[in-house]
């Protein structure tokens, strides 16, 4: 089966290429000769991964899945969710975006959070969401070097290191993107 990933990143196309095996042929946006950054302009994750696979199934008329993350910090209502790529602005770095969540927290009781993916899926004029789950706290201090984004700062339940010092292989196994990742590889495997 042929699947078009709607993302530009090749390193999250070779991540869900492993996990799903030879028995489905993924396909980037670059692949297929879409070079646009699809706009992510709504409230949910739910809504902006549904718009990123509809849009390319619409032009290309091709089956898609798209993805979107977000950290959810009980103690900032949701937030960052949606914005988390840009919560210090758009132009901002991960560093500048770690920063804001650290100050906003200072005075907070509780440092529980979570990361949330969705991934959408439009197959033969069908819809389907899947999704990922990793509670855990935000650390009051950065902690480690590997990893992006926000993991410096997120220490997952059961672990007393943060994402950014757990071996990739580790996180890959508990994160929020491999979890959803499976869900959806799980459903597609048994429509085979
Ligand atoms: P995306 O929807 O996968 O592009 O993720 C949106 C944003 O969430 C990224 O720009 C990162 O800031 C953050 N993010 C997503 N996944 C992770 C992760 O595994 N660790 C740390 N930050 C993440």
């Amino acid at each position: 089966m042929k699947l078009v990933f709607a993302t530009h990143n090749p390193g999250k196309l070779k991540e869900v290429q492993e996990i799903a095996g030879n028995r489905f042929e993924l396909l980037s946006l670059d692949n297929i000769g879409f070079t646009e950054d699809i706009p992510e302009p709504w409230p949910t994750l739910e809504e902006n991964a549904l718009e990123k696979a509809r849009t390319v199934n619409r032009r290309f008329g091709v089956n898609c899945f798209a993805e979107d993350t977000g950290l959810e910090i009980d103690a900032l209502n949701g937030e960052p969710g949606v914005l988390t790529a840009r919560y210090a602005g758009e132009h901002k770095s991960p560093d500048d975006n770690i920063n804001l969540v650290l100050a906003k927290l200072q005075q907070a009781n509780s440092r529980r959070a979570r990361f949330r993916t969705v991934f959408a899926l439009v197959l033969n004029g069908n819809e389907y969401l899947f999704e990922g789950i990793v509670n855990g706290n935000i650390t009051l201090h950065r902690q480690g070097h590997g990893g992006f984004g926000y993991d410096p700062v997120f220490m997952p339940d059961g672990y007393t290191l943060t994402f950014a010092q757990l071996p990739a292989e580790v996180k890959n196994q508990i994160s929020h993107r491999g979890k959803a990742m499976q869900q959806l590889i799980s459903f597609l495997q048994q429509l085979e």
